[in-house]
């Protein structure tokens, strides 16, 4: 929901990862045995995109979509693409010639991906990124659990037995059509299970988390009931959560997500600030700071003591609801107040 800033962390350990495995390498000898087999001219990926210092698994999103714009008008690339995919499952099975090495750089991407999920990398590259809640929808935590002796140990992979928990990494060009992709930084987006496994699923989105400000993009607005005089916090019938698109790759990303669907589950806890709103006046919120303050609490954290949230937008991949929360509390719609005007 807010664009992600702070990489830097992240994008060290995973270079680190690259490195100690010595996965340019592979993929330099993996490509060229690929051209020879297939004569596909692919030398802006070899020249452009296997370099040390920027290569296809650290460059940024942008130069992803040159490299995916290159794939995707190279006539022989894309008819061996075409051709493959609609080859019978039986000659699938056993391919030949310039199929066979398709499917072998395909394999060849998609174990270095596979290999990567069976590290604790991607656990610490989780706990780097420091983003707490899904960054699609803000709705769950994403949370990377291992046992600590994995955590500090010197062993790069972790059996089974010691995962505790890692939410997952989408592919925000799915690796199924885009396998050159599978292990690219910039195209692994932390995100809870629903909005990757149950709703995107090799569906793409106008918003990329490390590109877009969804926050800037869409606000929550409540509209209420038009019986004002059975307005009751306590009822959520008396509530709609709406998502106003201020521009219209939010529109496609609230559709792909379902949000509007989703967030009517939460219109319980939207009440609950809507009742806290209207009971903490300016006098309460400055008496509870005041006490608040002299134990040194950080205004955020006075914030989230409040709303259960701070209202920091920089703040809002760190907890869900966040975006919520400090839409409705700095929103304008206040139920008295309309009330009032009707009567
Ligand atoms: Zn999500």
């Amino acid at each position: 929901m807010k664009k992600i800033t702070n990489e830097e962390k992240a994008l060290e350990t995973f270079k680190n990862y690259l490195k100690r495995n010595d996965i340019l390498n592979k993929t330099k000898i993996a490509l060229n045995n690929f051209i020879k087999e297939t004569n596909i001219n692919l030398s802006y990926l070899t020249r452009n995109c296997l370099k040390d210092d920027n290569n296809i698994f650290i460059c940024k999103y942008k130069e992803l979509s040159k490299i995916k714009k290159f794939l995707n008008t190279n006539k022989d690339f894309k008819t061996l693409q075409e051709e493959y995919s609609s080859l019978s499952s039986e000659k699938k099975k056993n391919p030949t010639g310039k199929f066979k090495a398709y499917e072998e750089i395909k394999i060849f991407f998609e174990n270095l991906y596979n290999n990567f999920s069976d590290c604790k990398n991607p656990y610490e590259i989780m706990t780097d990124l420091n983003v707490r809640a899904c960054p699609y929808c803000n709705l769950n935590y994403i949370d990377a659990v291992i046992k600590e002796d994995d955590r500090s140990g010197q062993k790069e992979k972790i059996s089974n037995d010691n995962k505790v928990l890692r939410e997952h990494f989408d592919h925000y060009l799915p690796k199924s059509k885009y396998p050159f992709f599978a292990l690219s930084f910039y195209n692994l987006i932390p995100c809870c299970y629903e909005c990757n496994s149950a709703l995107k699923k090799n569906k793409m989105t106008p918003v990329h988390p490390f590109e877009d400000n969804f926050d800037e993009l869409a606000v929550f607005e409540i509209e209420f009931a038009k019986e004002m005089e059975h307005y009751n916090f306590s009822n959520v019938k008396n509530i709609n959560i709406n998502i106003i698109n201020k521009h219209k790759k939010a529109y496609f990303h609230k559709n792909l997500f379902e949000l509007e669907t989703r967030y009517k589950y939460r219109k319980d806890y939207a009440c609950e600030l809507l009742a806290k709103k209207e009971i903490y006046n300016d006098d309460m919120i400055d008496e509870i700071t005041r006490r608040l303050l002299g134990k040194n609490y950080s205004k955020d954290f006075i914030e989230a003591v409040i709303w259960g949230s701070c209202l920091n937008p920089d703040l809002i991949n760190e907890r869900p609801l966040s975006k919520l929360t400090k839409d409705i509390i700095n929103g304008q719609n206040n139920p008295r107040l309309n009330y009032q005007r009707n009567l």
